[in-house]
């Protein structure tokens, strides 16, 4: 069953109404629900997964909207759970704490703060910290853990609450959040209202520009609805009184940026950083049909491949290495479901359910070996050594594909 739509939408930056899909992608469920039950799992409804170009600003959006309450009900990842995120951030927010203005409250405030790691890294650093998070559960646990936490969404509404009560924080985070923000008007205008001349906004977002480049297209998902470039954070800054003063490529995900938002009113001085990045984007063109085109072409291509090596090596008994949002787009976008037998996954709470839409369970990377699995495909492709490293110690005797950036046979001895 595919829910056609929750409902079609303007583009979140200029409210055109002008858009076309540039890169329509296989309808899925919600990526990140695992269930308790094959029964569950197999019955949760798919949702069309396109992203439109907006004719008039260029910005990057999928129109379809999943009602935010259906996405973060039983929200399951945790930042912790993300291998190799902690060290980058770490480097991320010291710089950060660094560079911005302590002049009073010394408070920072993040927003979408999860299990409260990020700001722990701050509280370390001295500073005061606050934190806001949609996942009732994460909200709790983090102020049991000494990162107090509002549990709710940042809007106009809670940034006024968050003003009076606190005052404007030196410094605002939001960490792959803004993505996921459905209305980015009352985002942006609750980061205006929030903030005096003295505060720092730090947005890091996945940068679509330098993740396609690699064909991650598995970064599309329901949950993300606004694919960001340097051009669309001028626009957005240009509409709310904030001037957009760095910005910064980031090795995360694959490729991010880091976004630095000052109040106009600041007159705080621009890195030429930004025009730099911005007119590479009209280099590569990002913001064209023929861009889009190639992106398709290549996927396809990557897709054929992966079916015709599993044909070749008469793969059988076949195992999905990797349990994520971007595996549940992976899946159903190379047509998948029905070749894989089961998933695998290192981290133990995953370990038993069973997987979003293709009802798949699963399995320990131990068992994978013991049960005899001939073929293993790195659907978490973007962890690629890690699992090459886990596969080769288990001492793994069958094949390995790899599917993106460019489908592989994988020699485990190299
Ligand atoms: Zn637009």
């Amino acid at each position: 069953m595919i829910t056609e739509s929750s409902y079609n939408r303007q583009c979140p930056i200029c409210s055109s109404n002008s858009w076309e899909v540039v890169l329509p992608l296989a309808a899925t469920p919600l990526g990140d629900r695992l269930s308790d039950s094959f029964q569950n799992a197999t019955s949760l409804p798919k949702y069309a997964l396109e992203l439109a170009l907006c004719n008039d600003c260029g910005h990057t959006f999928l129109p379809l909207v999943v009602a935010p309450e259906e996405s973060y009900g039983d929200y399951f990842f945790e930042t912790s759970d993300s291998p190799g995120l902690s060290d980058s951030m770490q480097r991320i927010a010291e710089k950060l704490w660094r560079d911005c203005s302590k002049s009073r409250n010394n408070y920072v405030l993040d927003i979408g703060s999860n299990d409260g790691t990020w700001l722990q890294h701050f509280k370390n650093l001295g500073a005061n910290v606050l934190g806001i998070e949609p996942s009732p559960r994460h909200a709790q646990e983090a102020t049991a853990r000494g990162v107090e936490t509002i549990n709710g969404y940042f809007s106009i509404q809670s940034a006024s609450e968050i003003c009076k009560k606190f005052g404007a924080p030196s410094l605002i985070t939001a960490n792959f959040v803004t993505a996921n923000v459905p209305d980015l008007a009352n985002f942006f205008q609750g980061l205006k209202d929030l903030s005096d001349d003295n505060t720092t906004i730090a947005i890091l977002s996945g940068y679509h520009p330098d993740q396609f480049r690699v064909n991650m297209i598995d970064f599309i998902y329901h949950e993300h609805v606004s694919y960001f470039s340097c051009q669309d954070f001028i626009n957005l800054g240009e509409k709310f009184g904030l001037d957009l003063v760095d910005i910064q490529r980031v090795g995360l995900k694959g490729g991010s940026i880091q976004a630095i938002f000052r109040t106009k009113s600041s007159r705080a001085s621009m890195s030429g950083d930004v025009g730099r990045l911005a007119q590479y984007e009209e280099w590569v063109g990002i913001r064209t049909l023929r861009w889009f085109e190639s992106i398709n072409d290549r996927i396809k291509q990557a897709q054929n491949l992966t079916h015709k090596f599993l044909d070749q090596i008469k793969a059988d008994k076949i195992v999905g290495y990797g349990v994520s949002h971007s595996v549940t787009t992976l899946i159903y976008q190379f047509d998948l479901v029905d070749r894989i037998k089961v998933l695998t996954d290192d981290n133990p709470r995953r370990q038993g359910k069973f997987a979003p839409g293709s009802g798949l369970t699963v399995i320990s990377p131990q068992k994978v070996v013991d049960d005899k699995f001939d073929t293993v495909i790195i659907m978490a492709w973007q962890h690629d050594r890690l699992i090459k490293n886990r596969l080769s110690k288990l001492d793994y005797p069958g094949s390995v594909i790899q599917p993106l950036p460019a489908a592989e046979l994988v020699n485990l001895s190299h």
